[in-house]
């Protein structure tokens, strides 16, 4: 197997020798001779030269078919499963109107559903289904008491498209239905404040 010529500045290699941490998250290195990537800080021993592939992210580098050594852990560094958790939360809070289903959410943040479904369930206390109808009640709520549309029109809005499922769901979560919850809303609204238009 020919390699080909790949030029690692004196900087990096340096950064490799010396088991240098201020370089991990800034590029991972291959071992062509194992297959195995690590972090620049990894107490490995020191490969070959020759045999070193450099790699911008982990990304890449299990992209490359390389495995990440058990010891320095080079896929949890770049993304611990906190980060990994947080940021698919962030996107179903700007997504949740969507149909998700824990099958899409896995491919698109590079995961199975399995260890999304655990992970998620261990760091959040809920699992991805119960926090994204979550999601969708509070913008439900939101929507009842601050607006006229119909409870089927806010219940697409707010991604729960089936409205006799979003109608069980609310008072699952409220102890009302979507109507009483408005009724209830705008007689305090009246009570408090000169009613909005
Ligand atoms: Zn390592």
């Amino acid at each position: 197997m020919a390699l080909e010529k790949r030029e690692i500045n004196d900087e990096i290699w340096q950064a490799i020798i010396e088991n240098d941490p201020a370089f991990d998250g800034i590029f991972y290195y291959a071992v062509e001779t194992t297959g195995i990537f690590c972090r620049p800080s990894c107490k490995s021993r020191v490969p070959n030269k020759k045999n070193v592939r450099i790699l911008k992210n982990a990304q890449d580098a299990l992209l490359e078919q390389y495995r990440p050594c058990k010891r320095c852990r080079p896929d949890n560094l770049q993304l611990p499963d906190e980060e990994w958790i947080e940021q698919i939360a962030t996107w179903i809070d700007t997504h949740y109107r969507e149909s998700l289903t824990l099958e899409k959410m896995a491919e698109l943040f590079h995961g199975s559903p399995y260890h999304l479904h655990r992970t998620f369930k261990r760091i959040k206390g809920v699992t991805v289904s119960d926090y994204t109808q979550q999601i969708r009640i509070s913008e439900a709520m939101n929507l009842l008491s601050s607006n006229a549309k119909t409870v089927r029109e806010i219940a697409n809005l707010a991604g729960i498209p089936n409205a006799s499922y979003f109608a069980t769901l609310f008072h699952q979560k409220t102890g009302l239905t979507p109507t009483e919850y408005r009724q209830r809303k705008s007689t305090r609204g009246r009570n408090q404040h000169e009613p909005t238009s």
